[in-house]
């Protein structure tokens, strides 16, 4: 386990690798808002699952279950400074204008230290895909045209449709940071509201291993 950094409220933020580092990489994160748990318990899991099983690997999975440790401890969306950490990211589209204050984007981009703690680990990484899970409406939404292969991927025991447009802007995302700065593939999983544990994994853990067993 190794340490991204630092939550507004100081609490370590911690990932895995999983498989060969020399790999290409890629980034299963969880918890970005802190009210959707099944996000973070979703990679909690896939590590558990993948632990020791990773010689059949040709990518390494950075897997962080708990990006926004201060959220998911209080139950909301936000950081300890009320910041919307899918809103600060430092994409060119960041916009301090938001539709209500759990949206709230920060002062100015990348001013949570959660933020620049993983856009240096993405900087230096370099991974090939980002997936981030959520809940929400059900759905497996992807971030520009190159992304669409690995949600139809994801999609396969899903349920649900894959979607582009999520319905409204997303300026200063992780999947608009990824599209248009580091040039990276972006997925965002939305699970179920409250959904099971078990039914979760059976939604998306097998695909999650397959991406990580075929690579990029
Ligand atoms: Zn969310």
């Amino acid at each position: 386990m190794e340490i991204l950094g630092q939550s507004a409220l100081g609490t370590d933020i911690h990932y895995t690798l999983l498989g060969d580092t020399n790999l290409p990489k890629f980034v299963l994160l969880g918890g970005i808002h802190g009210d959707e748990p099944e996000g973070s318990k979703i990679v909690f899991d896939f590590i558990e699952f993948a632990k020791g099983k990773t010689e059949d690997f040709r990518a390494c999975v950075i897997a962080v279950p708990s990006y926004n440790p201060d959220g998911l401890a209080k139950n909301e969306r936000t950081n300890g400074n009320g910041v919307d950490l899918n809103r600060n990211f430092p994409s060119s589209d960041w916009n301090i204008e938001h539709r209500a204050p759990r949206y709230y984007p920060g002062p100015n981009p990348s001013s949570e230290s959660e933020t620049r703690g993983l856009v240096s680990l993405l900087n230096k990484l370099k991974p090939f895909l980002v997936i981030h899970c959520h809940t929400y409406i059900p759905q497996i939404n992807y971030t520009g045209i190159e992304s669409k292969v690995w949600a139809q991927i994801l999609a396969k025991d899903f349920g649900h449709p894959v979607t582009e447009d999520i319905g409204y802007p997303t300026p200063g995302s992780l999947g608009q940071y990824c599209l248009h700065n580091l040039k990276a593939a972006c997925v965002c999983i939305e699970l179920p509201e409250e959904v099971a544990p078990d039914v979760a994994w059976r939604m998306v853990g097998p695909s999650i291993l397959e991406i990580a067993r075929s690579g990029p």
